[in-house]
């Protein structure tokens, strides 16, 4: 029931009436018992620095920031940035403690978590990502900061993958970047190889970022952060050529869980985890 004292949560974006946070936080809090609610709200560009100010003397809790407005609001949150979200410019989580934003963001936890629970340790790990917007960048600026070894970032565009180098070698000098056309020069000596273009997505399911899998060593761990299909084209090739593939629906549902531990100091247990995924496919419509 709400109350007097239930704490209020949010998502914001523009739109926002496809995500799925609204879902995943409030069967959280139900689950945990907490006094609180989770709702989204579609904010203009033009109107993001009042959103800004306006929860703070509201008294939100808390709340997720989605398209278009990661990169305004790490402007907006100033110094008080976590070292991660400041590397990557970007902030889809702020949690306002006494009336002051914080901003963080969970989305490079969300992959590494996901790696982790699938046996995948980064540490030491020759990682090659296809594709270099901003899932690319904070993956790979994550995967950095948690020790891989050389992060190559193909893309069709050379100044993509010149943006997310530049970022990645200011924290180790571990990045390089070519084109995706000439991936087979990179799949044999890789431990890790990353979707991270939307190639493939559902309605587009016959397609996948690259078809020839030749060459790369069998036991290699193939990511697409595409969670819809549950299986791509790309994850049913590298399968076939002897690869331990995972899609990005774990990645999805753990930075929403990291957003709810920097809130609540709770991190989702095994059972509502496994709900929360089944509801997750549900609502988006992806078959398992
Ligand atoms: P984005 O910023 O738009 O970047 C997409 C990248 O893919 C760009 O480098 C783009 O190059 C490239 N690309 C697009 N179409 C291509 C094609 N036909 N051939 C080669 N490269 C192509 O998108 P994003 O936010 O990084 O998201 C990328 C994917 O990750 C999406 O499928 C998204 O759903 C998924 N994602 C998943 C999670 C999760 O939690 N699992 C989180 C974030 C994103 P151009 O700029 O040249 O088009």
């Amino acid at each position: 029931m709400i109350n007097g004292a239930t704490n209020v949560y949010a998502v914001i974006g523009h739109p926002v009436e496809h995500s799925v946070s609204p879902m995943i936080h409030n069967a959280l809090f139900q689950y945990y018992q907490m006094d609180a609610i989770y709702v989204p709200y579609a904010i203009a560009p033009a109107d993001l620095a009042d959103c800004f100010s306006a929860f703070e003397k509201l008294g939100v809790k808390g709340y997720n920031i989605t398209i278009p407005h990661k990169k305004a609001i790490a402007a907006l949150v100033g110094a008080h940035i976590d070292p991660y979200a400041k590397h990557v410019g970007a902030v889809n989580t702020v949690a306002i403690k006494d009336g002051k934003s914080f901003g963080y963001n969970t989305d490079g936890y969300g992959f590494l978590r996901a790696a982790n629970e699938s046996g995948c340790d980064v540490n030491g790990k020759n990682v090659v990502f296809i594709g270099g917007g901003g899932a690319a960048q904070s993956v790979a600026v994550k995967l950095a900061m948690e020790g891989a070894s050389k992060i190559t970032v193909l893309t069709r565009r050379q100044v993509q993958g010149n943006a997310i180098c530049d970022l990645v070698n200011s924290i180790k000098n571990i990045a390089q970047t070519d084109a995706i056309a000439n991936v087979g020069n990179y799949l044999g000596d890789c431990d890790i190889l990353i979707n991270a273009t939307p190639v493939g997505m559902f309605p587009h399911t016959k397609n996948s970022p690259i078809e020839d899998f030749a060459g790369i060593r069998k036991g290699t761990y193939v990511f697409d952060l595409i969670y819809n299909p549950f299986q791509t084209r790309f994850l049913k090739l590298a399968k076939q050529a002897g690869c331990r593939t995972q899609n990005g629906l774990d990645m999805l549902i753990y930075q929403g869980f990291q957003s709810f531990f920097i809130w609540t100091g709770v991190f989702p247990d095994e059972n509502i985890t496994s709900v929360v995924k089944q509801k997750t496919c549900e609502v988006l419509g992806i078959e398992t």
